[in-house]
C-alpha cells in the first residue's frame, strides 16, 4: 500500500498539485468519483454496465481509491489501520448468527 501512496504523492507534486489538494476537497473529489462510478450503472442491470462499462468502471473505481489514499496522506492517517479498527467494530455491530 506505501508503494501505491508513493506513487500517488510523486504525480500530484510532480504536476506541482498539492496547494489545490486540502481535505475539503479532496473529500469532496472521492464523491465526485464515486458518482462517476455509478455513472457506469445508471439505468442498466449490474449485467448490462459490467458488458459495457467495465474498463470505465475499473477507472472510477481506482479514481476513488486515489483521492481516499491522498486524504488519508494529508491527514497522516494510516488507512490499513483504520480498516482493521473498523472491521473490528463492524463484527461487535454485526455478529455472526449462530
Ligand atoms: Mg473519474
Amino acid at each position: 500500500m506505501q508503494n501505491m501512496i508513493d506513487k500517488i504523492i510523486q504525480f500530484r507534486d510532480d504536476r506541482g498539485w498539492k496547494p489545490y489538494h486540502n481535505e475539503k476537497d479532496l473529500a469532496i473529489s472521492i464523491a465526485l468519483e464515486a458518482n462517476e462510478l455509478l455513472e457506469n450503472f445508471q439505468w442498466k442491470s449490474s449485467e448490462e454496465a459490467l458488458e459495457s462499462s467495465t474498463e470505465n468502471i475499473k477507472d472510477e473505481m481506482a479514481d476513488v481509491l486515489i483521492y481516499l489514499l491522498q486524504l488519508a496522506e494529508k491527514m497522516n492517517i494510516d488507512l490499513e489501520e483504520e480498516v482493521s479498527r473498523k472491521m473490528e467494530k463492524n463484527a461487535i455491530k454485526y455478529p455472526i448468527n449462530k
